[in-house]
């Protein structure tokens, strides 16, 4: 079997497109959605993340604001400037690019965001709406590889096993909840699964975020599956690639998504979903 890809470039594009009216209705309502992006420090990977997110809400009519702060900033200042931004009614979506300098506690960070604004959807708030199943702001990456599953028919998930490999708060734990609310059984492996080749194999469809170059080898893939490749790796030599071993897996697997141009591109698209939303609930 050779894998068909999913085209997360394409699908990112069509999500936009769908977004474009409701952003022009916004406008037309004098209210443009608008997002405020805040990086502390000058880590290069988190430079471009922040730069990709920003050049995707100006080609999306969503406004940004760039907040940049020396990696010495005190938590304290960190914390007026997000409660400053929650007073500003212009601002619809605050997003906090992480890791954050070591001195600062992220989570705290987090959960001064006001909810309504936490477009990524990390806010305890929201984590907590979606452990209920209450409407609230998803976490992007996982919201993605949903999008990517019901693109390919895989809306409902009863009688499919899915299996997601990592259990960090911002991918592992949100995919997995998401999964168990399309009706999948669902397992979480982490570094203490004792054989992840084995539960692997068993996934009808197959999630992994551990950042581990091409730790999923072709033999730990169940023939058919969907493999959606979260994972993004740099390699000496400064290529990127997934978590999944692409060219391997593909010839066991229907379905699988690439790195780069997979979940990448979904994340930032349901970034700008998370501010329309904001937006349009103000
Ligand atoms: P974390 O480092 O927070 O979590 C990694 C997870 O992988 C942990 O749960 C860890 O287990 C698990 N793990 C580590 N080693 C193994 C192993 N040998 N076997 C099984 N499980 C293992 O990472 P994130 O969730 O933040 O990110 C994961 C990857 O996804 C990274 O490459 C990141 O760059 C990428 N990413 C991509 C995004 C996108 O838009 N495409 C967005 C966000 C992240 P344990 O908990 O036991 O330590």
């Amino acid at each position: 079997m050779t894998a068909q890809r999913i085209d997360g470039k394409s699908l990112a594009a069509q999500c936009r497109a769908e977004l474009a009216e409701r952003v022009a209705a916004l406008r037309a309502r004098g209210r443009p959605p608008a997002l405020a992006v805040v990086l502390v420090g000058d880590d290069p990977a988190s430079q471009i993340y922040v730069r990709n997110k920003i050049s995707a809400c100006a080609q999306a009519g969503i406004e940004s604001q760039h907040h940049r702060f020396d990696a010495d900033l005190r938590e304290s200042e960190l914390l007026a400037r997000i409660h400053a931004l929650n007073r500003d009614d212009s601002v619809h979506g605050i997003l906090v690019q992480l890791p954050l300098p070591a001195h600062i506690h992220a989570q705290r960070v987090i959960e001064a965001i006001s909810p309504r604004k936490d477009v990524d959807g990390f806010h305890v708030a929201n984590a907590g709406a979606l452990l209920v199943g209450q409407p609230g702001f998803r976490p992007c990456t996982p919201l993605g590889c949903m999008r990517m599953l019901e693109h390919i028919g895989l809306r409902d998930l009863r009688g499919r096993h899915a299996v997601v490999v990592g259990r960090s708060n911002i991918v592992g734990k949100p995919m997995a909840l998401m999964l168990l609310e399309r009706n999948a059984t669902v397992t979480i492996a982490h570094s203490g699964t004792p054989d992840l080749a084995q539960t692997c194999r068993q996934a009808d469809v197959l999630v992994a975020a551990v950042g581990r170059p091409r730790i999923i080898g072709a033999g730990m893939i169940k023939p058919g599956a969907a493999v959606i490749d979260v994972g993004i790796n740099r390699l000496p030599d400064g290529s990127l690639c997934g978590d999944v071993d692409f060219e391997a897996a593909s010839e066991v697997a229907a379905w699988i998504t690439p790195v780069p141009g997979g979940v990448g591109p979904m994340t930032i698209a349901m970034l700008l979903s998370n501010t329309v939303q904001a937006c349009e609930q103000v």
